[in-house]
């Protein structure tokens, strides 16, 4: 019986195990994880009622992959859409005040964001015939030649605080929203290509007779995002072994070519290895194998996050927030880079009369804020509320989690060097590189890449 050892047990590792059971159900397959519960990133906890998401708070639906994984798994009933008006109210703080984020083009023209002359720059990217530099852009280079600058310094930064905590300026467009360039080469403008794509969804799910579904979602479940990672571990059962950390794995001609190297002495012999820890992991634990693919993997930045989750009385907390939350651009340099409003978003995440809201401070700019102690974070998110939406008491619930490598940064450069990563894995039968640091951090990006991952793993045991 062929064996494969899959390294992690976050989403992604889970993913290719879950699927790797159904592709290749003649093979054994293990998942080495070193903390003592699998799941990665996604971690829920309950306080006192409060349900805090200490990694992500939801996924879009933007491919079928993560629903279809949910139905797959049986939770489909669990699931919890966000609600109407967090799609609707998006906010940004600027200039010591929220800002809504127009949804339309008549929020375009009327939004206090941009000038007369930001607006019509924006207005008129259908039009725009800019053509791409030769030299791989950034999102800022981007978003700025497309819509002017004023909607780079606003929009682009926004977009990219809000998915990646990263820099507009640093990172490449073509690596972290690798639609938008491909929507320019093909419909010659970025919002043509989204009106485009919008009704190819529709003609698509009225030819497989499904009910058209309107713009993408976020969701999460009832009890919160562990959830998913929980029924996966759940099925996977003794296939899962926690509290083990992979130092490195080594290489034979032999049946099984592959040895797994845990610590404590613990060795693994199988067919294939799935690595899909973080990147400077992963670099580790390849360093002897091959140095060259471990520095260019370790090469990879990561940011550093901490997640502020506060509780308040609802009587404190005055206006309606009824809404997804808000932005604070990067070049702003304030204490947060943006608060979600979790209650809003998905409800029953606070006791009745409260509220429960989640910032999350430092990035590549801040990056010491995640040095800070609990009561220097704790209060400066406060200060930060209370100036953006004017709350009249103290936090009466406050949990802190600090991601020290939280989100990998696709820089400059990126989708070369994982085209250098590929071809000198590729070098090495059976062995899989995997996870949020290649193509994709959302967790839509890493469930659809587990699922390539593990269709390649299930041809290789075929082919042997
Ligand atoms: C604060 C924060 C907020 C986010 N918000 C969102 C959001 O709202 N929506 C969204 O879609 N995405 C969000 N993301 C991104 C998303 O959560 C991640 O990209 C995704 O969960 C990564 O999954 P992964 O399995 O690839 O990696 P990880 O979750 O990092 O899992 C890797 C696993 O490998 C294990 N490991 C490490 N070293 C070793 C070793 N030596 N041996 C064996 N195992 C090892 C780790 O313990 C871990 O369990 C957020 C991320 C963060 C940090």
């Amino acid at each position: 019986m062929p064996h494969v050892v899959v390294v992690g047990g976050g989403l992604t590792g889970l993913t290719v195990a879950f699927r790797l059971k159904q592709f290749a159900p003649d093979a054994a397959v293990t998942v080495l994880e070193p903390r003592n519960q699998p799941g990665g990133n996604i971690r829920t906890e309950v306080h006192r009622g409060f349900t805090v998401e200490c990694g992500p708070n939801g996924f879009l639906d933007r491919t079928p992959a993560i629903p279809n994984l949910v139905r797959d798994l049986g939770l489909s009933d669990q699931l919890l859409a966000a609600s109407d008006g967090s799609r609707k109210n998006r906010y940004v703080f600027v200039g010591g005040k929220l800002h809504k984020l127009p949804g339309g083009p008549f929020g375009l023209l009327t939004t206090s964001l941009l000038s007369l002359r930001g607006k019509w720059d924006l207005i008129s990217e259908p039009w725009r015939k800019t053509p791409p530099s030769l030299a791989e852009e950034s999102v800022q280079e981007f978003v700025t030649r497309r819509a002017g600058k004023e909607a780079a310094d606003i929009f682009a930064d926004a977009l990219v605080t809000g998915i990646h905590g990263g820099d507009p300026a640093m990172l490449s467009v073509a690596a972290a929203f690798p639609r938008l360039p491909v929507m320019e080469r093909e419909a010659g403008s970025v919002v043509r290509g989204f009106m485009r794509a919008a009704k190819k969804r529709k003609a698509d799910a009225k030819e497989r007779g499904e009910p058209v579904s309107g713009p993408m979602k976020m969701w999460s479940f009832r009890e919160g995002l562990s959830v998913l990672v929980n029924a996966m571990s759940e099925q996977l059962g003794e296939s899962v072994r926690c509290g083990i950390t992979v130092e490195s794995v080594s290489e034979a001609a032999s049946v099984s070519p592959w040895t797994v190297h845990g610590q404590r002495g613990y060795t693994w012999s199988v067919d294939a290895v799935v690595l899909a820890c973080p990147a400077y992991e992963q670099a580790a634990i390849l360093a002897d194998l091959n140095p060259p693919l471990a520095d260019e993997i370790g090469a990879i930045p990561y940011n550093r996050i901490a997640v502020v989750a506060l509780g308040y009385r609802e009587d404190h907390c005055p206006g309606r927030h009824d809404g997804f939350g808000y932005i604070a651009p990067q070049n702003t340099r304030r204490d947060v880079l943006g608060v979600q409003w979790c209650s809003s978003i998905f409800p029953d995440r606070a006791p009745q009369g409260f509220v429960l809201w989640r910032a999350l401070c430092g990035g590549v700019h801040r990056a010491e804020q995640v040095e800070w102690d609990d009561d220097r974070l704790g209060k400066a998110v406060h200060e930060e509320i209370k100036l953006a939406m004017g709350v009249t008491g103290e936090p009466v619930f406050r949990r802190i989690v600090r991601w020290p490598n939280a989100i990998p940064q696709y820089v400059i450069g990126h989708l070369d060097r994982v085209a250098r990563i590929d071809a000198l894995t590729a070098k090495h039968r059976g062995l899989f590189l995997t996870g949020n640091a290649y193509r994709g951090v959302a967790m839509a990006d890493c469930v659809e890449q587990a699922e390539v991952t593990a269709a390649k793993v299930a041809r290789h045991l075929q082919s042997q």
